[in-house]
């Protein structure tokens, strides 16, 4: 089951909700903590689950025509592709970027449409290729004008995208995987088993699928309008993205390509779990901002709410990220703490928390817990979170808690996506049989 959760408006430590700062944006894997349902409360040991599931990864042409879908391919794989279908290689270049200016500019969907190419060469080109994006299947827009998207992709399979408008910006939510590689224990993504890596024409996709719902592409003629709708992208809904990370790094150049959808490195936020041999080329084929899933203060604790801990410690996660500034020129990294009642959640946690991160530059997300049916943990109480952030906050850290946005909208979304792909049921479960 899956729902998204987005928190955008942050409280400072004093509990006053604050505009500046705003956080980036996720999906959260659970029912919104308006859901009823039984929750265990104590910890689920989870040594017997796997850390990581099998994947799966789609070819790009598409087997049900046969061509090649345009979207998602990088310049150098779309200029191969044309000369491949016949294009003179001298002429190449120059007709990725006509073709290219149609689709990330324009938003355009029909070959026959790009009327600065001779009319054959588009007959060719809808010979070969296909300009494809997932399929929406549903919106739900939030009485805060959250809009939540479950869009269909090749295969039958179903995967969200969430866009939080807020003052002065707009941030889209993207997913990399159906279902995850990971089994946090936290995450109802984690319960689910992994299905598909995503595309880049399919991470590219939601982009322009919710371009399209917005209306935000450029209109021929019109006073261009500086202000984007979606000016924020966040790898944070499902799957792990540095488990997909070639097909993420190439969605994200198409994405970052100032002749197309024109979006900066740093307004695209990477959120992982922890996959340390992939942060370094992060920084140097992506070079976004990064998150990081942090969530705990020792081994121990992490092992079990971040099963990838067991391969990749907190030392060896911290010493990734000290080099990361360096190496993707980029600022501070976003250390996201979701916080369970009794179990990370301690002054102690905090103390140590600013220990271990010392000397990086960071901001500290808080992110009250958003509890699921059958989840193995608590939301911590309000007055617990704010003196964590309090004491985060004292010693130089930004620590802004996140509220949720489009909680109305989460639950029915969550329903949708259990009908086709819920793997197995819930932590309770997975610990029963693993004990049985
Ligand atoms: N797989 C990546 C990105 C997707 S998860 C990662 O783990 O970083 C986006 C964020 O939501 C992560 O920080 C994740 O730990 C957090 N999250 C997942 N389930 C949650 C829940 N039920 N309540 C609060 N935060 C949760
Ligand atoms: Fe959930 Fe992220 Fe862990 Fe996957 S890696 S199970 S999406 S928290």
């Amino acid at each position: 089951m899956l729902s998204c959760h987005s928190g955008v408006l942050t409280h400072n430590v004093t509990g006053a909700p604050t505009i500046a700062g705003l956080l980036r944006e996720r999906l959260i894997y659970g029912l919104a903590s308006l859901m009823s349902g039984p929750s265990i409360n104590s910890p689920v040991p989870l040594m017997s689950a796997p850390i990581t599931q099998d994947v799966l990864t789609i070819p790009r042409k598409l087997p049900e025509t046969g061509r090649t879908n345009i979207v998602g391919l990088t310049r150098g794989q779309l200029r191969e592709a044309l000369i491949a279908a016949g294009t003179a290689e001298k002429q190449a270049k120059m007709r990725v970027g006509q073709i290219w200016q149609w689709i990330y500019h324009w938003g355009l969907r029909d070959f026959a449409q790009m009327t600065n190419l001779a009319k054959d060469y588009r007959a060719l080109l809808a010979e070969h290729f296909e300009i494809s994006l997932p399929e929406i299947v549903s919106r739900q827009v939030s009485a805060d004008g959250t809009r939540k998207y479950l869009l269909r992709i090749a295969g039958g399979h179903e995967v969200e995208a969430v866009y939080i408008p807020e003052e002065g910006r707009g941030t889209l939510c993207v997913s990399s995987q159906v279902g995850c590689t990971l089994t946090c224990s936290f995450c109802h993504t984690g319960t689910q088993k992994l299905v598909r890596n995503l595309t880049p024409g399919e991470i590219v996709g939601q982009v322009m699928v919710a371009r399209d719902d917005l209306g935000e592409w450029p209109v021929p003629g019109a006073p261009r309008d500086e202000t984007r709708l979606i000016s924020n992208v966040v790898l944070m809904g499902m799957g792990e993205p540095l488990y997909n990370f070639d097909n993420v790094r190439d969605a994200m150049k198409v994405v970052m390509d100032n002749e197309g959808l024109s979006l900066s490195r740093r307004r695209i936020t990477l959120s992982t779990s922890g996959v340390v041999p992939e942060i370094a080329r992060t920084a140097e084929e992506i070079g976004c901002l990064l998150a990081v899933s942090f969530h705990a203060t020792t081994d121990e604790v992490r092992n079990t709410l971040v099963p990838i801990n067991r391969r990749w410690n907190i030392q060896a996660l911290l010493d990734a990220l000290r080099e990361y500034p360096r190496l993707s020129n980029s600022e501070r990294i976003t250390f996201e703490y979701v916080m369970l009642d009794g179990v990370n959640d301690s002054d102690e946690d905090a103390r140590r928390l600013v220990r271990l991160i010392r000397g990086i530059p960071a901001k500290i997300n808080l992110i009250p817990f958003n509890e699921w049916p059958g989840a193995p943990y608590k939301r911590s109480g309000w007055d617990r979170i704010q003196a964590f952030a309090d004491i985060v906050h004292k010693a130089g850290y930004a620590s802004p808690i996140r509220t949720p946005r489009g909680e109305d909208i989460m639950a029915a979304c969550g329903q949708l996506k259990s009908a086709t792909e819920r793997g197995r049921k819930n932590r309770a479960q997975i610990a029963a049989e693993a004990a049985g």
